[in-house]
């Protein structure tokens, strides 16, 4: 059902670029593919990245709520709780967002040495890098987005999910939403013209706030509609989709179920939330109002799906933010093409579980995929930058083809890369994320050279819609254009295979070449050939 949305010609394309014959062509630029003129491998996109600072959201709320990832040695686990952590973490917020501003007037700004000592110490403890990730945090957006293209040079485009925790945990005075968003826009987005494109958060409690005229966190009312500041993004500054945060404390629907609203209000009276106490049918009626403009639009949406991370409470996920919640949304006909990426493939990485334990939704995100033809999921930050990781998760993937012996070619196509870059930034050997995961994958015998292309980026262009005929890639050329600036090369290339592998008729000419930077567009095109195989 996703191909019905692309033309012809593009499945033909489609096609051939999973043909072995031409992804050998796509990377020697010789070959059967070649001699047609036009072939380049998939570009490289990261789905899955971060750019926020200590400012843009609920520092200490947001430490507290993070689960240690480690699997501590009881003696360290003790260790770890005579720790005071609410006044640990507080101090760690407060430090950080002070330098966050600071750093604005002089980026060279250092730490004081008892703060550095204790991030170093509590480092050493929970086995991450705390000073790396501390030094993340206190950058603001467009420094952590220069920092993103640095590390990884050879990803094409980078996708930032934003996020939006303010209504759910303790709070800390932060850069107002609609300010954040134009920040990114026009520090981020403009200045890196094609090779950031973020996804704009949506929380459902701050729209039911807005509509309902509370005082925000921050004590001010909600200037801007939230489901707006969405439209806007998406519409007007090169945003191209949405995040949600179910774990939060709303499920993708169904939270007027009294079972759920209990645990919302749970989460109310434990953080001191209730003002923002809103009925689970109000919630619902939001979400749908959300799912309609992006299924109407063609807006992908990211939802986190897993059971670490950020949870209203120990558990949270759950209770909440499971895979099958989904399925509430998807199996209404109006909503089955959604296009929806389960972020972290619901893969419970504690020991015993991996890809079917029975606190692992994997299976259930399989089940889904099987089912709905835009469902994805995104392999950010799993833990395969360690042998011991990688061989748990070659395992898993084993598993995988064994249990769906009649999808594994269907679910291959909707594994997405994506590293959880800056936050993957506080463990060891992050850099090396991408190419460690292709030696899972390429371990489990899963997938072929060709199909990894597609795992790099290949499968991101269908679940963003960025192949010529898909709403997102129009509303991006009209960004382009209405910015004045040549498409990125990875942009026009699509277009420019898909003029010269097929006869096209002058009307579709038009659709897929037609405007000023095609001319551009094929210049940067020769230029990549000419520089020869290996380029890619
Ligand atoms: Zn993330």
């Amino acid at each position: 059902m996703g191909d019905a949305l692309i033309p012809a010609e593009v499945d033909v394309h489609k096609r051939k670029l999973n043909d072995r014959n031409s992804a050998v062509a796509l990377k020697t630029g010789l070959g059967a593919g070649a001699s047609k003129g036009a072939w380049m491998a998939s570009p490289i996109i990261d789905i899955h990245t971060h750019i926020f600072s200590a400012l843009d959201i609920p520092l200490e709320g947001y430490l507290l709520s993070r689960r240690s990832e480690r699997q501590l040695p009881a003696l360290f686990d003790l260790m770890i709780s005579i720790f005071p952590m609410p006044q640990l973490f507080g101090y760690v917020a407060k430090r950080a967002r002070e330098r966050c501003v600071t750093r604005q007037l002089d980026p060279d700004t250092k730490r004081g040495r008892f703060y550095t000592l204790m991030l170093w110490f509590y480092g050493v403890v929970a086995d991450q890098k705390f000073l790396d990730w501390e030094d993340s945090l206190s950058s603001c957006s467009e420094m952590n987005a220069k920092l993103l293209a640095e590390t990884w040079r050879d990803v094409d485009l980078f996708v930032p999910l934003m996020i939006d925790y303010e209504y759910w945990f303790a709070n800390s005075m932060d850069n107002r939403l609609g300010n954040q968003i134009d920040t990114v826009f026009k520090k981020v987005v403009l200045p890196y013209m094609g090779k950031i494109h973020p996804f704009v958060p949506f929380d459902p409690a701050r729209e039911l706030a807005y509509r309902k005229a509370r005082i925000s966190p921050d004590g001010q009312l909600e200037g801007d509609r939230p489901m707006t500041l969405v439209k806007e993004a998406i519409e007007e500054k090169g945003f191209i989709g949405v995040k949600l945060y179910n774990s939060l404390g709303y499920r993708p629907l169904g939270n007027a179920d009294p079972a759920v609203s209990l645990k919302r209000r749970r989460i109310a009276v434990r953080n001191n939330k209730l003002t923002y106490l809103f009925d689970g049918e109000e919630y619902d009626e939001v979400l749908c109002e959300l799912y309609d403009y992006c299924v109407d639009n063609e807006v992908p949406i990211t939802a986190h799906c897993v059971m670490n991370g950020i949870e209203a409470y120990p558990g949270a996920s759950f209770d909440f933010g499971k895979a099958e919640f989904w399925e509430d949304v998807l199996k209404q006909e109006r909503y089955k093409n959604l296009r929806l990426n389960l972020a972290h493939f619901g893969w419970n990485q504690a020991p015993y579980q991996g890809f079917s334990g029975e606190d692992s939704w994997a299976q259930e995100v399989c089940d889904l995929i099987v089912k709905y033809d835009n469902v994805y999921a995104d392999v950010s930050h799993h833990r395969v930058l360690t042998a011991k990781g990688r061989r748990s998760f070659v395992d898993g993937y084993r598993q995988m083809k064994e249990y769906y012996p009649d999808d594994i070619d269907t679910i291959k196509k909707r594994i997405l890369y994506g590293s959880d870059g800056h936050v993957l930034r506080r463990i060891r050997g992050y850099r090396k994320f991408l190419e460690k995961y292709e030696r899972v994958l390429t371990e489990a015998k899963l997938f072929s050279e060709d199909e990894l292309e597609n795992f790099r980026g290949g499968n991101a262009l269908e679940f963003l819609g960025l192949l010529p005929g898909a709403e997102s890639y129009e509303r991006l050329r009209s960004f382009y254009r209405a910015n004045g600036t040549t498409p990125p090369a990875w942009f026009g290339v699509l277009d420019h295979r898909i003029a010269s592998t097929k006869e096209v008729s002058p009307a579709n000419r038009e659709n897929t070449t037609g405007y000023g930077a095609s001319q551009a567009v094929e210049e940067s095109w020769r230029k990549t050939r000419a520089s020869g195989p290996g380029s890619h």
